[in-house]
């Protein structure tokens, strides 16, 4: 296997590059675009770039050279040697390179580069007597000693550091560039004892000559040390994070770039810095960037020196011509790479280098600007545009933001739930929360976890956050579903709900009720204090590609919504239709207590006057939303959850009780309490995600669905009667046996014909059912014969199918999962493909059983771009996700689709 590859010219000035763009999964995105570049004739300082395999070989093998490796790599350092006719080391006119990480996907600050590898104490001299410049040489030489004992021997940055200020105050200077030649002399001599003091001889073995650790002074093992402890930094903890927040593979590795240095710190006519061809922020078809006179590296990124806009370069005396082409070389490579691109650059004496350039990141709102941009100039089709947007960065255009200008000081992190900023007064209860806004005050909900009793208070509230739970945890998916910021398992907050507080670990901080804070849920962040927010910038463009997008894609999108507001802001999103309606969401507020009696009350008296109580309720409901949406379909899902959620906690009444029993209160009214508990606590169930719920409520209680559909088919009814057009369809929730369907399905039917025997319309009204148990999945073929269609409940399917309970695992053992690698993703937030297995079945078997079936899904998986992509290849009609992920679906199914 060939493990080197060279890019750049020979010392005749002809390309001798091996590598392109197209080999960045070898070469990484770096090495790769360097040869593309020497390729297409842009001045790229030579050298060569050693392979993404070879750093997994090494690593796999315990860090230990594959057989051939180290040959390989001498042999091209002789050649690069010859190329640039000088030698590393040289003492009289040395050869000095920078190693460079660089992987196959971008991991922006993740991974280590060292520069001017190749001085010592003689090469040093040889320097100073070519440039003519000691104060230059010496300057590399320091910052040589910096970065190779920070990168490569792993010694604290602020031992340097600290020397450097110590130099500047006893010369009375004011910035690095103040310092003379002989001052920095002096330095390096200073960092060379840091180095001896402070470098362990027992993890470097080679770096010890006479009993003492000591610089290394041979190139050759400067530079192995080097190359290893890039190939290390692919698995420094930093990296390893950023890959599994990113979903980038652990196996990819990393390239070595070893690369003939060019100087940016030779003087006034030097100059290094970046640069993007628009602008990254906005997308403005504009240069952008900075750089920085007379500097090295990172120092423009550091922001140790004030920089200056790029735009001005030109026009620096001794800089023109080099500002002149590099306009010219941003062209050329947009042109080329026919994307916004993300530019290194250094000037050495007038003389201008290119040292990287990779696709720029972008805001969404610049992915949408450039995308259009450049389509309509004729560089990327269409087709391109929609590929070239981020389907989940569109939230960042749906809620409001943090002021990026802002200054804040973050007290807390959690995970980053639901997008969107807030600021508000701390409370910590839905009741406080809901009385607040009646008083017109802004609130952020403070909760250890939500439950379905907070609704009331999470709709109040700006923003939510918790200590516990995951980003499928209930405070999550609410709040995503109601657009609502929120950070949950912030877990530095000790939360005293009781007294009101919460303190923050490891901080003297502590929230009371009324103080103000402001979360950012986009990054998970939580600041006292409040941070200046701004509106989402919904422009134009947003609509122009999400119409381009549905150009493309075969896949539908529908909502789940449950109320008028929440359907109308869907459709205005592009909605096709709501796949799912949750009838429970509409039994909370005041219709609690009507639930509740209904449930707590055995007289059939009591007992029909609860559920012709709800039967007005729900009428009005449907009719809101059919109306809402008129013309499209609205799945209504009966009743699903277990009947004890409407009820109270029997662990408050229990509390109550013995707190009012000691009180010495009323023996009649604890009495009365004491047989409410017994009722409440007769309702507990022991596993209640497999218990009383589902279509099995229906069957114990057949009068729940018929008043149910009643109520469907007279708000459709109704409509009908108006001159609309009202699409209805009934849903029949956890299913696992085709009995369990035709009985409920029979109990549908019967309850339509009367509906429309009585108010004198037809209806024909589609009866279908929830896939969302593998028993349901594997005996599709017979459930279908009596289902008008499927919807896939992914959140139940894959908890009954990995026996997760989705409540209880995302705390506790997911993240050590992920962390082990035991599974690659958390299986609730992307569809996992043991469940897509299950799905893929379904819907097979499914339209074997009925040839007619429409299939969807209505998990949480319905707005999740990866899980789309499955999706798509499994062949659902549609999706259906919450309001504010409809258009983020709409751009995800396109791209699926191209
Ligand atoms: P990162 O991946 O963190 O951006 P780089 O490998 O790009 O790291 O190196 C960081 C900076 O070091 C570059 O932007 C450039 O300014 C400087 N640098 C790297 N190699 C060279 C070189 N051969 N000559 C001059 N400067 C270099
Ligand atoms: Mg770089
Ligand atoms: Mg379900």
């Amino acid at each position: 296997v060939k493990r080197v590859y060279r890019f750049g010219k020979d010392a005749q000035g002809s390309n001798v590059t091996e590598g392109s763009a197209a080999m960045k999964a070898v070469l990484g995105g770096k090495g790769a675009n360097l040869a593309e570049m020497a390729n297409i004739g842009l001045p790229v300082p030579p050298g060569f770039t050693i392979t993404c395999q070879t750093c997994m070989e090494y690593a796999n093998a315990g860090n230990v050279w594959p057989e051939g490796a180290l040959d390989e790599i001498a042999s091209y350092r002789a050649d690069l040697e010859q190329r640039m006719g000088k030698r590393i080391g040289d003492a009289d006119d040395p050869l000095l390179v920078s190693v460079r990480s660089g992987a196959p996907l971008s991991m922006p600050g993740m991974m280590d580069t060292v520069l001017n590898l190749g001085l010592n104490d003689r090469s040093i001299q040889g320097l100073i007597a070519q440039t003519g410049n000691p104060r230059f040489a010496w300057d590399s030489y320091r910052r040589f000693i910096q970065m190779f004992s920070n990168v490569v021997i792993g010694l604290d940055g602020d031992l340097f550091e600290n020397a450097i200020i110590a130099m500047k105050q006893l010369r009375g200077a004011a910035s690095d560039t103040d310092l003379t030649a002989e001052d920095l002399a002096e330095l390096v001599g200073e960092f060379k004892r840091i180095f001896s003091e402070n470098a362990s001889p027992e993890r470097y073995p080679a770096l010890v000559a006479d009993g003492q650790v000591t610089f290394p002074q041979d190139p050759e093992l400067q530079l192995r040390l080097a190359v290893e402890a890039v190939f290390g930094s692919w698995n420094n903890p930093r990296a390893t994070l950023y890959r599994q927040k990113n979903k980038i593979a652990d196996d990819l590795g990393t390239a070595v770039n070893v690369q003939c240095m060019v100087f940016g710190n030779k003087g006034n006519t030097s100059a290094t810095g970046v640069a993007f061809t628009r602008n990254p922020a906005d997308g403005t078809k504009e240069f952008y960037g900075d750089y920085l006179v007379n500097a090295q590296g990172e120092d423009v990124v550091a922001g140790i020196r004030n920089t200056s806009p790029i735009s001005e370069l030109k026009h620096i005396e001794g800089l023109q011509e080099a500002g002149t082409e590099l306009e010219e070389v941003f062209v050329l490579l947009e042109n080329h790479f026919r994307d916004m691109m993300d530019i290194e650059f250094t000037i050495e004496q007038g003389r201008l280098w290119m040292l990287q350039t990779r696709a720029g990141k972008r805001t969404a709102a610049s992915a949408l600007k450039v995308a259009i941009d450049m389509q309509r100039e004729g560089l990327i089709t269409k087709e391109e545009a929609v590929c070239r947007v981020e389907p989940d960065q569109l939230d960042q255009l749906l809620h409001p933001q943090f002021d990026r200008s802002a200054t804040y000081d973050v007290i807390a992190r959690g995970l980053n739930a639901s997008p969107g900023a807030a600021v508000g007064k701390v409370v910590f209860s839905a009741a406080d929360a809901v009385a607040a806004a009646e008083r017109g005050e802004k609130t952020v909900l403070v909760r250890w976890e939500t439950t379905p009793d907070d609704l009331a208070g999470m709709i109040a509230a700006e923003g939510i956050l918790t200590s516990h739970g995951g980003k499928t945890s209930h405070a999550a998916v609410i709040a995503r579903g109601m657009g609502a910021p929120c950070v949950c398992g912030a877990e530095a907050l000790k939360i005293d709900a009781e007294a009101k507080q919460a303190r923050i670990a490891g901080t003297d901080i502590v929230l009371r009720e009324g103080d103000v804070i402001s979360l950012d849920g986009t990054t998970g962040i939580v600041v006292l204090g409040a941070v200046d927010l701004v509106e989402p910038e919904i422009t134009g463009d947003l609509d122009t590609i999400l119409e381009w997008a549905d150009e493309f894609r075969t896949l539908g999108v529908r909502a789940n919504a449950d109320n008028p507001e929440d359907a109308e802001l869907s459709r205005s999103f592009g909605a096709e239709g709501i796949g799912l309606d949750r009838t429970e969401h509409m039994f909370l507020g005041e219709r609690k207590q009507i639930i509740q009696s209904f449930i707590l009350n055995d007289d059939p008296e009591s007992r029909q006057s609860a559920v012709d109580a709800l039967y007005e309720a729900q009428t009005g409901d449907f009719y809101g939303m059919f109306k809402a949406m008129d013309g499209l379909p609205v799945i209504v899902r009966l009743l699903d959850p277990p009947l004890h959620e409407f009820l109270e906690s029997p662990r408050a009444l229990e509390v109550d009780i013995t707190r009012r029993e000691a009180a010495g209160a009323d023996a009649r009214s604890l009495a009365a309490d004491r047989e409410l508990l017994a009722k409440i606590d007769s309702f507990v169930e022991a596993n209640p995600m497999l218990g009383l719920r589902g279509c099995r409520l229906g069957i114990v209680y057949p009068i729940l669905p018929v008043m149910q559909v009643r109520a469907i088919a007279t708000a459709a009814a109704r409509l009908r009667k108006e001159g609309l057009n009202p699409h209805p369809e009934i849903m029949i929730p956890l299913v696992s046996t085709v009995a369990e369907l035709e009985k409920l399905r029979g109990v549908a039917e019967a309850t339509i014909a009367e509906v429309c025997e009585a108010e004198g319309v037809e209806l024909s009204i589609p009866i279908g059912t929830m896939i969302e148990l593998p028993r349901a999945a594997v005996t599709a073929d017979q459930i279908a014969a009596k289902a008008d269609f499927f919807s896939f409940g992914t959140n139940d399917l894959t908890q009954t199918t990995f026996g997760f309970s989705r409540d209880d695992v995302e705390g506790e053992f997911i993240p050590q999962y992920l962390a082990e690698k035991l599974l690659p993703y958390n299986p609730f937030a992307t569809i996992d493909p043991g469940v897509a297995k299950l799905v893929r079945m379904g819907v097979e078997l499914g339209r074997e059983g009925n040839p007619d079936l429409v299939v969807g899904v209505c998990g949480e998986h319905g707005g999740d771009p990866d899980s789309i992509r499955t999706f798509h290849g499994i062949g659902l009609d549609y999706v259906s996700c919450s309001p504010y992920r409809v258009p983020v679906a709409r751009l995800a199914a396109a791209q699926a689709a191209l």
